[in-house]
């Protein structure tokens, strides 16, 4: 892969009116925006307010933070990008406009959001979850709806299969997520005073065994189409002529795998705002963000509940549903647990907790909440009910 691919900031002005995106006469200004993770993002912001801004997203032949000593396929922003097709087809409210994909340059260009903030951002500065947490289940309902047997044909989700092979940011996930926090890694750190509950949770057979099963339905359960990294640095919110907006962003690592992985990790996030706004004396708010857990898997089952009198197979009974939708809380809770987990004694942390005076205790509940659920998803009941798993959350502060 030549460097000549990867876009600079100069040249993204020049870019866009080569995709005609952009009038050759206009004029403006580009600013680099991503936070420099994985790709980068840049904004071209017309001097001309009548023109729109946009935002160009590029994956180079590397992580962008490592550099060239970490290669990875720039295909991803090609996924990204159809994924993000995908989901505007079945939750056009939640995701952000794609204009053009540039399959050459693995770059796509999208509406500019920046009048939007990162959800964790939000959070850390205050910010109630308010409808996100509904608006992003709904997202997860319909698209996994939709991708489903239940919402697609054999032929349609074989093509989306074959659409959707991600080998190369599975391995990421199975390794950060599902795998060196659960072991001694070079890369992993944690709080000095998490030593004895790290040491406890990577000795304990239990969690091996369901880490286990979470790996291998990560590889092997093809349910549904999941966005694979819906955290709270993959949600963008703000108003808008006084409505309140959510926008669901960055879905490289989109695949066909486990429904549960994306309420799981999306759930596990809002968990430690929470607990943040424990550990910073903001209580009210804590049980707000918790209470929300309730809107997210309401929503996503209102969502499937929704499709399902339009199912493409009608052998397909309710008493299948409620067992589906049963076994998905089951996932939600162990990708939570890995999760929360993964915040804390992996190499990825979240700000939400590193930003705290002393992250240490709210840590500490974190990585017991995600222990006590990896090994026992039946501590929150045998059916699904997101109300206990709040309860679990504040009892455990
Ligand atoms: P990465 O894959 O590198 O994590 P993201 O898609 O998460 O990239 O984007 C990185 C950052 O760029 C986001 O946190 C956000 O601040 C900004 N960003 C991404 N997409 C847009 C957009 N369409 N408009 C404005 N800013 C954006
Ligand atoms: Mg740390
Ligand atoms: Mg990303
Ligand atoms: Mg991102």
């Amino acid at each position: 892969m030549s460097q000549a691919v990867v876009l600079e900031p100069a040249e993204v002005w020049a870019y866009l009116v080569s995709r005609e995106l952009l009038p050759a006469d206009a004029r403006g200004a580009v600013r680099e925006v991503g936070d420099g993770n994985m790709n980068r993002v840049f904004l071209a912001i017309p001097d001309d307010t009548a023109i729109p801004s946009l935002a160009v997203k590029q994956a180079p032949p590397w992580i962008q933070r490592l550099g060239p000593s970490a290669p990875m396929s720039p295909e991803r922003a090609l996924i990204e990008a159809r994924a993000l097709r995908t989901f505007a087809e079945y939750a056009p409210r939640q995701t952000p406009r794609v204009l053009d994909v540039d399959p050459t340059r693995f770059a796509f260009t999208m509406e500019d959001l920046s009048d939007l903030t990162v959800l964790r951002t939000a959070l850390n500065d205050g910010a109630s979850l308010g409808r996100t947490s509904a608006e992003v289940g709904e997202l997860v309902g319909r698209v996994t709806f939709a991708t489903s047997v239940a919402g697609a044909t054999p032929q349609a989700r074989a093509a989306l299969i074959a659409d959707s092979v991600n080998p190369l940011l599975a391995e990421v996930t199975l390794q950060y997520l599902l795998g060196d926090p659960f072991v001694a890694a070079e890369h992993n750190h944690h709080h000095p005073a998490l030593g004895a509950a790290v040491e406890s949770l990577r000795r304990d057979p239990a969690v091996r065994t369901e880490l286990a099963a979470l790996r291998a339905a990560f590889g092997a359960k093809t349910q549904a189409l999941v966005h694979g990294d819906l955290h709270s640095g993959s949600v963008m919110v703000g108003v808008r002529d006084g409505e309140p907006v959510v926008r669901v962003i960055d879905p490289e690592f989109a695949m066909v795998g486990p429904i549960g992985l994306d309420l799981g990790l999306y759930i596990a996030n809002v968990v430690i705002a929470a607990l943040r706004s424990y550990a910073t004396g903001a209580t009210a708010r804590g049980a707000a963000h918790l209470a929300t857990v309730a809107d997210c898997w309401d929503a996503f089952c209102a969502a499937w509940r929704d499709g399902w009198p339009g199912r493409v197979d009608p052998l397909l009974d309710d008493g299948w549903l409620l067992r589906e939708l049963r076994d998905t809380w089951r996932d939600t809770l162990g990708y939570a647990a890995v999760e929360l987990v993964r915040r804390v004694a992996g190499y990825s942390h979240a700000s939400d907790l590193e930003t705290l005076p002393d992250p240490g205790p709210a840590s500490a509940v974190v990585l017991s909440l995600g222990h006590k659920l990896l090994v026992d998803r039946e501590i929150c009941g045998s059916r699904p009910d997101p109300r206990a798993l709040a309860r679990l959350v504040s009892t455990s502060w």
